[in-house]
């Protein structure tokens, strides 16, 4: 069992985070954790933040049904497994919003017929619902297709896409590196440090500048 009030469950990743390093959502009143979050640009406001569901809906409201959350969430996993068990607690964070008393209550609610508006959110993701629990409150989904996630984000630069492979040894005679080598690994520590220095800065809510970008902007310094 979660301890209450010290730690809390990321309604978007899942991890479950102490509650400092979590925010409550502007939108939907939602704990996040603060890597599923953004600040609310529409307010300029650092400390007003929107989860990743809310802020998608504020951008582009037209284009999102309600349960597209759960969908997209469901095509994500698909990419690594087959089954997938979801608290309905968990749902409701991937949807930004609160199941249907019915979905509580009532089995059928969770039932593969394609007539239903929510049912198709896990149905086009290529899944279906295996087993509901009302009683615990989770429902088991079964990958029955495969439907390729695909993020509408820009690929970030920041993101790790392969796992760490070390250097490989080549000769036993040590080669002095080159110039560009050696300042290219300086710059990347550097960067490593910055980034951080950033996600610590970051965890009270607004992100101080660096050292570096501190250096950069001297309005007054005539080159
Ligand atoms: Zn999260
Ligand atoms: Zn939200």
């Amino acid at each position: 069992m979660i301890e209450m009030s010290l730690k809390d469950e990321c309604g978007i990743c899942g991890r479950v985070l102490r509650v400092t390093y979590m925010r409550r959502c502007q939108r939907c009143k939602r704990l996040f954790c603060r890597d599923c979050m953004v600040p609310d640009v529409a307010t300029g406001d650092p400390t007003a933040m929107l989860c990743l569901n809310c802020a998608r809906r504020v951008v582009s409201p037209r284009s999102f049904s309600k349960y597209e959350g759960l969908g997209t969430h469901l095509k994500f996993r698909g990419a690594f497994t087959g089954v997938v068990k979801l608290s309905f607690a968990r749902i409701d964070g991937l949807i930004g919003s609160n199941l249907p008393m019915s979905a509580y209550r009532d089995e059928t609610w969770w039932n593969n017929s394609p007539s239903n508006a929510h049912t198709k959110a896990w149905l086009d993701a290529g899944w279906e619902v295996q087993e509901v629990n009302l009683k615990e409150g989770y429902v088991v989904f079964k990958k029955v297709r495969n439907v390729p996630f695909k993020t509408k984000r820009r690929s970030s630069r920041n993101e790790i896409k392969k796992p760490f492979t070390p250097v490989p040894v080549r000769s036993s005679k040590p080669k002095v590196p080159s110039k560009t080598k050696v300042s290219k690994l300086y710059a990347r520590i550097k960067n490593l440090e910055r980034q951080r220095a950033a996600a610590r800065g970051s965890i009270r809510g607004f992100k101080p500048k660096s050292q570096y970008e501190k250096k950069l902007f001297k309005p007054n310094e005539k080159p």
